[in-house]
């Protein structure tokens, strides 16, 4: 463990925390980088309980103190799920390449999707001839966006992932009421 990150959550709140996350057009990197913080979530859960989350069971996310969300925007459902996040936290953080730039999915955007679709679906052998169209499926963006271009954003945890060191840094901060903040060796971008 990285003896630079040694604050606690301080036990400052008289009701937990509430934190909810999401994994948008991500590929959950950002997440298994959360649950890095290894045995510190045993501190963490003692001040925060969890709403909407990949490690929850709650379809939809309600009333919250801080949002994180990883992946960028690809499709519309990534639409709709972040902007109900947007209005239920009062923070909302973007984590990860993906949600803060568009990270590597971003890469398509160079490409027409209508032709990026013919060749996967249609183009190739072994997978029908048929790009898939059932009404069930979240039709995809022309492009890859970055959280803020749909929503506002409070704030910006770069890499691909952020560490579990460095996701600790900034939570704790935010749940100890300080302005948070991430120096090397925290703060990277790859
Ligand atoms: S930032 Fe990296 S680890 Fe996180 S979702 Fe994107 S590709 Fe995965």
């Amino acid at each position: 463990m990285d003896t630079q990150v040694s604050s606690q959550p301080q036990k400052v709140a008289k009701r937990k925390i509430r934190v909810a996350t999401t994994s948008l057009s991500g590929c959950f990197g950002c997440h298994m980088s959360l649950l890095d913080i290894d045995e510190r979530i045993l501190q963490l859960i003692e001040v925060v309980e969890f709403d909407r989350s990949p490690i929850t069971d709650i379809k939809h996310c309600g009333p919250c103190d801080i949002g994180l969300i990883e992946g960028s925007v690809c499709n519309s459902e990534n639409v709709h799920v972040l902007r109900e996040f947007r209005d239920n936290c009062n923070v909302l953080i973007a984590f990860g390449a993906c949600a803060v730039a568009g990270g590597l999915p971003a890469q398509r955007n160079h490409l027409d999707i209508g032709d990026a679709l013919r060749e996967v679906y249609c183009d190739r052998t072994g997978l029908g001839k048929q790009i898939p169209n059932d009404r069930e499926l979240p039709l995809l963006l022309d492009k890859v966006h970055p959280i803020n271009e749909v929503v506002r954003v409070d704030y910006f945890i770069p890499g691909c992932p952020p560490s579990g060191d460095t996701i600790w840094k900034f939570v704790t901060d935010l749940i100890a009421g300080h302005m948070p903040r991430l120096e090397h060796p925290l703060l990277k971008f790859d």
